[in-house]
Order: structure tokens, then C-alpha cells, then sequence
């Protein structure tokens, strides 16, 4: 167990201090970081309910740019909260959000259900909203590569505590669970997330919210990085030191997001003995 992602982050006259010194934006690396972002977002916990830990400095810039697939990545995570969608209120205002302020991405994501709000006077969230959910379209799928790589930056973060230099490097990629379900995601990315931990307070955590995963050696790059959203997508981030290689000759574009996402579950996180209260990260 590495206690290496405890930090003290504290925001005073709108600035960022990491440990009593101002930060630096873990995103572009280059700005004095004027907010503090939570990864994963707020917004993609049920009711808005997320335990503390795995927040990180970012300029305002940074953090706005985020926002939209930060929002599209929360209605993925959250239309497959099986048990939780009933009376969902505020799962029904983020999908009427996405219809109303992004709705290329509702045409994408929920082609079925436009057309169920079309036909009826009441578009209230159906039950099986989850039957209505594609991910296949070019703007989502955009949308969760950047999302995998803000976590990947982010996570690389809370272990070293900088920015990825300008010379690195962050290739991202994600799956739905619909490729765990057809044995399309390979052995070896699944054996990454073996172990994962999540978010934790005291007793209680979000493990079947979230659950993460970080590759390092000593807190130095390359870090791998993953991640796992509710019972269906997965993202995974290498971040580096390096220029990004040349992807169109990498093994990383070879396993595309199907069709469509199906629930299953993810490997299960280990709890450990936690004193402190906070996020633990399993080794
Ligand atoms: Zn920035």
C-alpha cells in the first residue's frame, strides 16, 4: 500500500497551494493553478455524493475545458446505476440537460429516447434507460478519450505531485463493458485492474462507482493509469515523459468501443485497514 496520493491541497484568494506552495495546473503544466478539480467529477456520483480524495490543481481554463466530457462521461457512468435509477431525479435533469445544451451528443447517445420524448407529451427517464444508451458516435467517443486522458493526468498527479513535462506524453483509451462481456478487452489490460482501489471515507466508499488503479514505479513515468465508471466503461491512460508515439502503428487503436454498452461488473476492490480515513491505493 503506498500512502503516496495523500497531499494537501488548499484553495486561498484564488489560488491553488499543493503542501503551502502555489500549484501548477496538472493539466497543461504551464499555468498557476486557480481552481481544485475533483477527478473523477462530482457530477458523476449519484445525488452528487463523492468521499474526499483525488483532488487536483487546475487553472480555470483547464477545468472549463474539461467540463463537457467530464458531463458526458457522468451520463455514461450513471444511466447503468441499476439500482439507483428510480427515481433518479437527478439523473433525469443531466439527460434533460444533455438534450437541451448538447444535443449532437443526445442524438449520439440516446437515439431511442429522443424518439420516446418525441412521441410522448411526458418524457419522464424511462426504467430501462440503460437499453437506450450508444456510445459508437464520433463526438462521444472523442469525448471519453479526452475524459480517460484528464484521468490519466490527473492520477499521474496524485503520485508525483507535477504536471506531466511538456516533452510527455498522455495516450489514452477506453472500453465498454460490452467488450468485457464479449472477451474483447485483452487478459492483460483486465489483469491491470486487478485490486483497484476506490474513494473512501471512513466506512463508506463508491466502489461500485468507482474504481481506480495506478501502474508506478516509485512515483516516476510512465505511470499507468486506470480506471473503471459503475458497471460500464473503463479508461486507461499511459502518461509519460516521452512524445506520444506514433498511434497509428500502436496495438492501442486496434481495440475500439463496441456498439453498444452492456452492465458487468468490474474486478471487485479489496478493502484494507484504513486509520487515516482516506484514500488508500492497493499494491
Ligand atoms: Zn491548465
Amino acid at each position: 500500500m503506498s500512502e503516496s496520493i495523500h497531499y494537501k491541497l488548499r484553495l486561498r484568494d484564488g489560488i491553488a497551494y499543493l503542501n503551502g506552495r502555489p500549484a501548477i495546473c496538472c493539466y497543461c503544466g504551464v499555468c498557476i493553478a486557480t481552481t481544485i478539480d475533483h477527478c473523477p467529477p462530482i457530477g458523476m456520483f449519484v445525488n452528487r455524493k463523492r468521499p474526499k480524495g483525488l483532488e487536483v490543481p487546475a487553472c480555470r481554463s483547464c477545468n472549463r475545458s474539461m467540463s463537457r466530457h467530464d458531463f458526458i462521461a457522468s451520463i455514461m457512468a450513471r444511466t447503468y446505476t441499476p439500482h439507483l435509477i428510480q427515481n433518479d431525479h437527478e439523473l433525469q435533469q443531466s439527460i434533460n440537460t444533455l438534450c437541451t445544451r448538447y444535443l449532437p451528443y443526445a442524438v449520439e447517445m440516446l437515439p431511442g429516447y429522443i424518439e420516446h420524448v418525441k412521441r410522448n407529451s411526458r418524457a419522464d427517464l424511462p426504467k430501462d434507460i440503460a437499453a437506450y444508451l450508444r456510445c459508437d458516435g464520433p463526438l462521444v467517443a472523442s469525448s471519453l478519450y479526452l475524459f480517460a486522458a484528464r484521468m490519466g493526468a490527473a492520477l499521474q498527479f496524485s503520485y508525483t505531485r507535477e504536471p506531466i513535462p511538456k516533452s510527455g506524453s498522455v495516450c489514452s483509451i477506453w472500453f465498454t463493458s460490452s467488450q468485457l462481456i464479449d472477451d474483447k478487452i485483452p487478459e492483460y489490460i483486465l489483469d491491470l485492474l486487478q485490486s483497484p482501489s476506490s474513494l473512501k471515507q471512513g466506512t463508506w466508499h463508491v466502489d461500485e462507482q468507482f474504481k481506480y488503479k495506478v501502474w508506478q514505479d516509485n512515483n516516476t513515468l510512465p505511470m499507468i493509469c486506470i480506471a473503471a465508471f459503475g458497471v460500464t466503461f473503463m479508461t486507461l491512460a499511459i502518461c509519460s515523459d516521452e512524445p506520444a508515439p506514433d498511434l497509428s502503428k500502436s496495438a492501442m487503436q486496434a481495440y475500439s468501443p463496441e456498439l453498444i454498452a452492456r452492465p458487468k461488473e468490474w474486478p471487485s476492490v479489496q478493502h484494507l485497514p484504513d486509520s487515516t480515513g482516506g484514500t488508500q491505493q492497493c499494491r
